[in-house]
């Protein structure tokens, strides 16, 4: 058995270069940049005006304006702006030439084709040439996650598609004798399959292409040909269930029979202890526990970094800090848990009722994983605590 920091270590020594591939700019979303993001325009690509008001030169020290001019946003302005006169300009609009103050619309009056202040405003208001980003600049780098911001970013550049990193295929078989699908009749001794889902649904929100090979009974040779045709189209197969030490939990033999090179098959985490990680070429094969919660928390731990570094992302969770709202306690210290947990907007962490891996419904109301480092055996209220967002 292998501590969590261990198996993880290993994980991080895989290199993948991911292939890329060029999409349109709105099928860009939750994708990985391949290539960097250039610049090649001034941001803003004009002096402009931030706010509705008065471009004036901000040395007049008039208190009434002739107003020369209106410049709406998009026109070119097309006369100067001298002492006691000043241009009626609207937000984004280009400054006339002469003006290097804007004086806001709330603080003035007009009258007869003229401003007179009303206020004060010392604000210059104006949002510069290149103030932003100028021609040349790297706005986004290759490796950078694709969000809503970053969509904008890119339209802001005038890139209408670009290159992104291709989805990693991953393939999903779920094992076991007495695992039936949804929309099915349960017969005695029978549970529905919910890993296959669940761990489909995880994949394909981290990003990945999904090929769901099915359910396969505990037959060594049935799984082995399904895995076989997996390893030869995936980038990642996973397999549900089958890993343990039970007489029918085939799939560690079979693996090393496929040519898979183990590289672990047993870690110090709670819950998800017989995890298999193994590669044959370039494939990444894990093999999940098949309680519900063990193949969820699994995926989220171990899974989910390195598929996001097939995808060309270097993840790293995202820890939440808060402060214990009841205790905490287990009888053994083992292994490094992760607890199901609510984070609460007030900062404090609540576990979650949970009677162990199979307890898929205890998963709804947490947002995190809260970490119990072996060799710890409470976590007390009142302690500060760091949860993974899940
Ligand atoms: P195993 O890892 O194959 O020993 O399975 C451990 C437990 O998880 C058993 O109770 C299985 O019935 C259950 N299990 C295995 N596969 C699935 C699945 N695909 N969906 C839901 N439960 C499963
Ligand atoms: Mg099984």
């Amino acid at each position: 058995m292998i501590p969590v920091e261990e198996a993880e270590k290993i994980l991080n020594k895989i290199t993948y270069r991911p292939e890329t591939e060029e999409v349109a700019l709105m099928d860009s979303l939750d994708r990985v940049l391949g290539q960097n993001i250039f610049s090649a325009i001034n941001m803003p690509p004009f002096d402009k005006s931030a706010m509705d008001g008065y471009a004036v030169a901000s040395n007049d020290d008039s208190k009434k304006f002739e107003i020369v001019e209106v410049i709406a946003a998009g026109n070119v302005p097309q006369k100067a702006v001298g002492k006691g006169q000043c241009s009626k300009i609207m937000t984004g609009a280009m400054l006339p030439p002469g003006a290097d103050r804007v004086i806001k619309k709330e603080v003035t009056e007009e009258k007869d084709g003229c401003m007179v202040l009303t206020g004060d405003d010392r604000n210059l208001n104006i949002c510069y040439l290149g103030e932003d980003v100028r021609p040349g600049d790297v706005v986004l780098k290759k490796g950078h996650l694709i969000r809503p911001p970053e969509v904008g970013i890119i339209a802001s550049m005038g890139l209408s598609s670009f290159q992104v990193y291709k989805k990693p295929r991953v393939g999903i078989i779920t094992t076991g004798s007495e695992i039936v699908s949804p929309g099915q009749r349960l017969r005695k001794g029978q549970i529905y399959n919910s890993n296959a889902y669940s761990i489909s649904a995880q994949a394909i929100q981290t990003g990945a292409e999904v090929t769901f090979a099915g359910i396969v009974k505990d037959d060594k040779t049935c799984i082995k040909e399904k895995i076989s045709n997996l390893l030869a189209e995936c980038q990642m197969v996973l397999i549900s269930g089958g890993v343990s030490v039970g007489d029918y939990d085939f799939v560690p033999g079979i693996l090393k029979d496929s040519g898979v090179k183990l590289h672990f098959d047993n870690v110090a985490i709670q819950p998800g202890k017989p995890t298999v990680f193994g590669t044959r070429g370039s494939t990444l094969v894990f093999g999940l526990p098949g309680n519900p919660v063990s193949t969820f928390t699994i995926f989220e731990v171990f899974v989910k970094p390195v598929l996001y570094k097939l995808m060309g992302y270097d993840y790293t969770p995202l820890l939440l800090k808060g402060v214990m709202k009841k205790d905490f306690k287990r009888k053994r210290s083992v292994r490094t848990a992760f607890v199901p947990v609510r984070y609460n907007n007030d900062g404090f962490v609540e576990p979650m009722e949970y009677h162990g891996s199979a307890h898929l419904t205890a998963l709804p109301q947490a947002n995190a994983l809260l970490k119990v480092p072996t060799g710890e055996y409470e976590l007390l209220k009142g302690s500060v605590v760091y949860v993974r967002q899940i």
